[in-house]
């Protein structure tokens, strides 16, 4: 995964599984998870002039439909969380999206921004003032960074920081009290 570390002035890379000698690297140009087949072909024509040819876009039949309906529905359920900092969506509804939406990464081999997710369920937890649910969803955000971010990263010292001290979190207190 790519970061630009504005501590080091750098853009750190760093890989999200082990790597054997001679094997193919590939990295997402965009949130491909969020887009079907066609979309990302029709997105890395348009933009980059090439046909991709990973794994994923070179699914066939039914297993490309599988994929494309997972992430359709990855796709819906970011918009799920999205309606929860808009105040359509209950709190609740926005922590099983998280837990549906990174079941579906696993089931379609996608390993590269899962912190993020977990990122939403501490703003969540925090904004309703759930400390518990703050750590846990804090302690899963930390594992992923130190793999996405590195143990030396600024995501993961503010995450670590949250784990601790849940009330330091910047959404703390901004919604109803909910117990998750
Ligand atoms: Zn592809």
């Amino acid at each position: 995964m790519y970061s630009y570390r504005a501590d080091l002035d750098a853009l750190v890379v760093h890989a999200v599984q082990f790597i054997a000698s001679g094997e193919e690297i590939l990295s997402p140009y965009f949130d491909a998870i969020l887009h079907t087949r066609e979309e990302r072909q029709d997105y890395m024509q348009e933009a980059y002039h090439f046909h991709c040819d990973c794994p994923a876009c070179s699914l066939e039949a039914e297993a490309r439909e599988a994929s494309d309906q997972r992430r359709a529905r990855i796709s819906d359920l970011k918009d799920v969380i999205e309606g929860w900092y808009q105040e359509t969506v209950e709190p609740e509804e926005a922590l099983a999206a998280i837990e549906e939406a990174l079941d579906l990464y696993e089931k379609e081999g996608y390993n590269v921004s899962l912190g993020s997710w977990y990122v939403y369920g501490i703003a969540i937890s925090a904004a309703h003032q759930d400390p518990e649910s703050v750590k846990k969803w804090a302690q899963k955000a930390a594992a992923r960074y130190v793999i996405e971010s590195g143990r030396d990263s600024p995501d993961l010292r503010s995450i670590n920081i949250i784990s601790a001290n849940p009330q330091v979190a910047g959404a703390w207190g901004t919604r109803d009290v909910r117990v998750f």
